[in-house]
Parts: structure tokens; sequence; C-alpha cells
């Protein structure tokens, strides 16, 4: 793994946050995604070498929606920049990793994207996350 690619937050209120990061940050985000696969909406902000991801829910059948109904707002995941996902995927699960699903995804951002399920990496949900093309 090359570094943490991102820091994603959940929140309820997206446009809300939007505001209260970007007084935190001192600059607005740079780019605001909708992944419909996800059904969650995306804002992201540049912090030096890293980003933060806010991620609100766009339905009740969300991942982000089932999260805020168990948890507070806060950080939800960390990605990390891979070179080669596919390696990283066979790599981790032959080190008994579980990934949520077993194909890398398109997420936002132009990346492609794995997660890891929290069971398997003491509470963290972690994302692979590998430039796509
Ligand atoms: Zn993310």
């Amino acid at each position: 793994m090359k570094k943490i690619e991102h820091i994603g937050i959940a929140v309820k209120d997206i446009n809300k946050a939007n505001e209260t990061f970007k007084k935190l940050f001192g600059k607005a985000h740079y780019k605001v995604e909708t992944v419909e696969s996800e059904q969650v909406s995306t804002s992201f902000f540049e912090v030096g070498e890293s980003k933060i991801e806010l991620l609100e829910a766009q339905s009740a059948d969300s991942a982000i929606a089932k999260y805020l109904a168990k948890n507070r707002e806060g950080i939800h995941h960390i990605a990390f920049a891979v070179n080669d996902i596919n390696a990283e995927i066979k790599r981790l699960k032959n080190e008994g990793f579980t990934f949520i699903s077993d194909e890398p995804k398109r997420g936002a951002d132009n990346k492609l994207v794995a997660f890891i399920h929290p069971k398997s990496a003491n509470g963290l949900l972690v994302e692979l996350c590998q430039d796509a093309e």
C-alpha cells in the first residue's frame, strides 16, 4: 500500500457538513459526486497530500444510512492507495481478510475500489483504491 488516499466521513447533511469543513480547512471542497451504485452523495476536500471524503446517504438502503442508524456521524472508513488492486485483494485474502465484494467496483473520484469487512480488520472499514484508467 502506498499511502492514505482519503478518510471517509459519514454525515447526515452534506451541505451543512461542506460549510463546516470549509471553515475547518480554509477552503471549499473541489468536487461533488454521486455514486449511484452505493446510493451516496460525496464531496472531496484536499488537505495537503490527503483527502477527506464526506458521504451522505441518498436512500434508506444506502450503506451510509445503515451506518448512521447504528453510529454517530464521523469517521466511516480509511482508504489506502494501491498500485494493483486485484493483486492486493488476492494478497490480503491469502492473509485471511474478508472482502465485502470480491471484485473491485467503480467508486467516486475515478477510482476502482474494494472494501475489507471491518470484522476482519479490528473494526476498521478499509477501502483499497487504485486510479481507474
Ligand atoms: Zn472512500
